[in-house]
C-alpha cells in the first residue's frame, strides 16, 4: 500500500488542477503513513483464523473488502455523509466517529480532520484499492500472520554483521547461524557451541547470557504495552512530518533503488566518458586556435 501510494504521489496534478501531494487535503507523506496503518487494521480486524469452509472464507473475504473500502471512504470528504460511511463499522465503539455517533445518538456533527482528502481522490484512489482487496491476495491474509518474526531474524543478522561494511561470505554465513541461535534458543544457545569447541563456559558466562535472555523478555514485555506502540507511532508521524518538510525545501535526495549497481555505474561511466571529452576538446580547440 504505502509504495503504491507513495508511486502515485509522484504524479503531477489531478481532475481538480491541483497537485496530488504537498498539502493539507492531498496525498502527504504523513497521510500514505495512516492509510497505510488503517488498511493493515482493517485487514487485521477482519482476520477469520476459524473459516473452513470455502462460503466461511468467501464472506470472510467481504467482510475484509467492505472494511477496506471504509478505509477510503471515510478518508475522503465527500459532500454526502450517508455515502462517506456506508462502509465503516456499526457499534457504538467503531472507530469511525460518525457511526458511533449515530449509535449512541449525540448527534454531534462530523468533522473534518486536517489529513482527509479532497473528495477527487475517490476516484483517483480506487483503482488501487480495488487492487490491494483483491479475493487470491486477501485469503492469505485470513491467518493474521506477519512478517514480524522474519524482520526479527534480518534485524538478528544485521547487528552481528552491518551491511554498510563490506564482509566475506564467511562472515555473513556465521553471522546468519549465530542469529538463528539467538532467535531460537536465546543467548544461552552458545553454551552448547562452547562446547562443542571445547571451550568450557565459567560461572560468568552463564550469569551473563541469563541477564541477556531477562533483558531481552523485559525489553519485548515493555514494547508490546499500549503506550509504547502509542508513543512509537507518535515519534513516527513527527518524523514523517519533518522529513516532508525537507523534500519540499531540498527536494529528493534518496530514493529505493536510485542507487543500485547498475545506476551507479552507468552514471559514472557516463561522467568518466564526459570528464575525458572535456578536455581533449579543450585541447583540440587551443591547437586550432594556434
Ligand atoms: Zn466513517
Amino acid at each position: 500500500m504505502g509504495k503504491n501510494l507513495i508511486a502515485l504521489s509522484g504524479k503531477s496534478k489531478l481532475a481538480d488542477g491541483k497537485p496530488v501531494g504537498g498539502r493539507a487535503g492531498r496525498l502527504t507523506r504523513p497521510m500514505i503513513d495512516k492509510l497505510q496503518k488503517y488498511y493493515g487494521n482493517a485487514i487485521r480486524r477482519c482476520v477469520d483464523k476459524k473459516a473452513k469452509s470455502k462460503q466461511e472464507v468467501e464472506d470472510a473475504v467481504k467482510r475484509m473488502q467492505c472494511a477496506i473500502k471504509g478505509v477510503l471512504y471515510h478518508s475522503v470528504k465527500i459532500v454526502d455523509e450517508k455515502k462517506r460511511h456506508q462502509y465503516c463499522p456499526h457499534g457504538e465503539s467503531p472507530w469511525c466517529s460518525f457511526k458511533r455517533d449515530k449509535a449512541v445518538g449525540t448527534n454531534t456533527p462530523f468533522l473534518d480532520k486536517s489529513y482527509h482528502l479532497d473528495p477527487v481522490f475517490l476516484e483517483f484512489l480506487i483503482p488501487l484499492f480495488d487492487r490491494l482487496s483483491e479475493n487470491k491476495l486477501l485469503k492469505r491474509c485470513l491467518l493474521g500472520l506477519s512478517q514480524n518474526a522474519n524482520e526479527s531474524v534480518n534485524s538478528l543478522v544485521w547487528n552481528r554483521c552491518p551491511k554498510h561494511r563490506n564482509r566475506g561470505i564467511k562472515s555473513v554465513e556465521t553471522a546468519a547461524a549465530s542469529a538463528i541461535m539467538q532467535f531460537n534458543i536465546g543467548a544461552a544457545g552458545r553454551h552448547g557451541v562452547m562446547k562443542e569447541l571445547e571451550i568450557s563456559g565459567g560461572y560468568y558466562t552463564k550469569a551473563g547470557n541469563g541477564k541477556k535472555n531477562k533483558k531481552r523478555v523485559k525489553q519485548a514485555n515493555a514494547r508490546a504495552q499500549r503506550e509504547f506502540k502509542e508513543a512509537r507511532q507518535k515519534i513516527r508521524q513527527a518524523k514523517l512530518v519533518e522529513e516532508a518538510r525537507l523534500k519540499a525545501l531540498e527536494g529528493v535526495t534518496y530514493q529505493s533503488a536510485a542507487f543500485n549497481e547498475d545506476n551507479f555505474n552507468g552514471s559514472s561511466k557516463r561522467k568518466r566518458k564526459t570528464d575525458k571529452t572535456t578536455p581533449k576538446e579543450g585541447k583540440s580547440k587551443q591547437t586550432r586556435k594556434e
